[in-house]
Parts: structure tokens; C-alpha cells; sequence
């Protein structure tokens, strides 16, 4: 049922916008308080159709998934550092991701408070994820053993 509820919505999300396209960059201005978005327009549109196509080899039915805990996995210990690849931004192919030096990225949109309703601040929670987008510098360290309490019997009279 969930799996349905989250093709359905990754469905709608998608399309919805690609039906949007054309003013995605305004929205994007307007969103996130930058103008180069709107005053690129073209550029921005090309991105923006290389960023929908990425959504849809799997990004946001990764996003549902995890939203609706349609995969549950045991909690980890990560460690590593970020070495700014840009590979988790979906292969560099978000169009808010920008390049700083020969190999290095930054996220356009970093200190928006809307980057909150993503899972890009959450990146990597697991090896799913890290082998997603073959994150070269974060690892596994262990996996965190879920405790169990148990809760004093509670007499019912
Ligand atoms: S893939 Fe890993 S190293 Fe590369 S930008 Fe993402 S978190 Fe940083
Ligand atoms: S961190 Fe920024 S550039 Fe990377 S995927 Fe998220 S919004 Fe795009």
C-alpha cells in the first residue's frame, strides 16, 4: 500500500513539474532570493530538464520511501569528511549545484531554510546511501545496536 502511496506521489511530483517548467526559474528567484536564476532563464530551463531527468532515475522515490518508512534500516555510525564531489547532488546534476574549483561544488541554495524539507542536509545516514552515489570520503563505521527497554510491569487494578 505505502509503495503504491509513493509512486503515486512520486507520479504527481514529477510531472507537476514538468508541467511548471516554463516558470520554474521564477520560482526558483522567488524561492530562494537569487535573481541569476530568472535573469539565465534558458540556461536555468536547460537545468532544470537535466535535473527533472535526473529526479526521475530515482531521487525522489528515494526521498517517499524514506519518508513514509517504506525501507527500514538499522541506524549506523558514519565518519568521513566532505570533499565537495558534488556526486550526491544527483551526479552533479542538480541545477542549484555550482562549481567552485577544478573539482570542487557548492550547493547555490545552502542557507535556504526550504533545504529543510529535503534530504540533502541528511546525507549519508546508511551504506545505501553512500554506495548511491559512491561518496568517496564517508564510511561506516558500525552498525548502532537498537536498545531495548523494557518498561516496569504495570499493575492494573
Ligand atoms: S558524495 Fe560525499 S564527498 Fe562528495 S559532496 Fe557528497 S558527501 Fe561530499
Ligand atoms: S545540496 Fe544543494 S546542490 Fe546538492 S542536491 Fe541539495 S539542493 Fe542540490
Amino acid at each position: 500500500m505505502r509503495n503504491l502511496l509513493v509512486k503515486a506521489i512520486t507520479f504527481i511530483y514529477i510531472n507537476g513539474l514538468y508541467i511548471l517548467l516554463p516558470v520554474l526559474p521564477l520560482l526558483a528567484s522567488l524561492l530562494f532570493l537569487k535573481k541569476k536564476y530568472i535573469h539565465e532563464y534558458v540556461a536555468t530551463v536547460k537545468k532544470f530538464i537535466i535535473h527533472l531527468e535526473a529526479l526521475r532515475e530515482g531521487s525522489v522515490s528515494y526521498y517517499f520511501s524514506n519518508l513514509f518508512n517504506v525501507v527500514t534500516e538499522a541506524p549506523v555510525e558514519i565518519a568521513g569528511s566532505c570533499v565537495r564531489c558534488g556526486e550526491c547532488c544527483m551526479n552533479k546534476r542538480c541545477v542549484f549545484l555550482e562549481q567552485v574549483g577544478e573539482k570542487e561544488y557548492q550547493c547555490g541554495v545552502y542557507h535556504s531554510p526550504l533545504r529543510k524539507f529535503s534530504n540533502c542536509g541528511a546525507y549519508p545516514v546508511s551504506q545505501r546511501d553512500i554506495d548511491r552515489y559512491a561518496c568517496p570520503s564517508y564510511y561506516v563505521i558500525k552498525q548502532i545496536p537498537i536498545k531495548v527497554v523494557f518498561e516496569p510491569n504495570v499493575s492494573r487494578s
